[in-house]
């Protein structure tokens, strides 16, 4: 597969890609700073907005406008990041950390996890039901990441980064609802960090310090490895007009001088075309 470079973006920690099919353009990004960008693959151009603080994850709302999920809780807010309107306060465990990987699903739920830099189990796993209310889902978590749904609901995918792995849970689309958390996959390249789904029920794995994204099947076989020109993979997404050119986040947060060096394209955001669609993605429907 051949890997472009969408957007020599820089970014500190690239995260959070998430394709907006309303304004054809991929949401993302940049934890550190608290900046979320929009870029527009039309005419290759990007802007942002400052939160203010680490944020985490952007995911879209019904009707309009953006969930954020940052380092103090979870706002909503208009798409230029106007409006901000605080839904819940969330702390870490102790405190000091921050929300990292979210995502809403295609139910109208919205999910995201917490994590405390150097400190295991201090983070947690929540879920915004649409009228509000938030739900711990999981506590005793390290680093929340990646997490998908299978085309039919019944499985949700989820991964604490400091696990070394993929996660599964049954899933029950009326209520939310998970249990019977069992091992996927082991990742022995690096750390799996964000992940997707495609539309034939296979996981995109992106691999912190694994420069790569690994495809696997609904069982958890490997079938495909995409090579990048980065070190740290942090997330990929389906975008496009037709959901199938995956969006890939990078990071340059960690790496030495000399590491930058090797690896000009660290921070960048990639796009390749998969020959697979992803799935529509879901929307906070509060
Ligand atoms: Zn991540």
């Amino acid at each position: 597969m051949i890997v472009d470079v969408a957007l020599a973006a820089g970014a500190r920690l690239g995260e959070g890609p998430l394709w907006d099919p309303h304004a054809a353009v991929l949401r993302w990004v940049d934890i550190l700073p608290g900046l979320v960008h929009r870029f527009d693959p039309a005419s290759g151009e990007d802007t942002s907005f400052e939160v203010g603080e680490p944020v985490g994850t952007v995911a879209g709302r019904r009707g309009g406008g953006l969930v954020l999920a940052t380092a103090s809780g979870i706002f909503t807010c208009a798409e230029d990041g106007t409006g901000r309107t605080r839904l819940h306060t969330v702390s870490t465990d102790p405190a000091g950390g921050r929300f990292n990987d979210g995502k809403a699903d295609p139910w109208g739920r919205f999910w995201g996890g917490t994590m405390l830099e150097g400190t295991d189990g201090a983070g947690a796993f929540y879920r915004l039901e649409p009228d509000g209310t938030l739900h711990t889902v999981l506590t005793n978590v390290s680093v929340s990441n990646g997490l998908g749904w299978s085309p039919d609901g019944r499985t949700m995918y989820y991964v604490d980064t400091r696990t070394g792995g993929v996660d599964v849970f049954d899933h029950d689309p009326e209520t939310g609802a998970v249990s019977g958390r069992r091992r996927l996959v082991d990742v022995e390249r690096g750390w799996p960090d964000g992940l997707t789904v495609d539309a034939d029920g296979n996981l995109w794995v992106a691999l912190w310090d694994g420069w790569a994204v690994r495809r696997y099947t609904p069982d958890g076989r490997l079938t495909d490895t995409v090579e990048l020109p980065a070190q740290r993979i942090t997330s990929c997404a389906f975008g496009g007009a037709r959901l199938s050119t995956l969006y890939v986040t990078s990071a340059r947060v960690g790496l030495s001088e000399e590491d930058l060096a090797r690896q000009p394209h660290a921070g960048s955001l990639f796009a390749l075309d998969a020959a697979v669609s992803g799935l529509t993605p879901g929307e906070w429907a509060g």
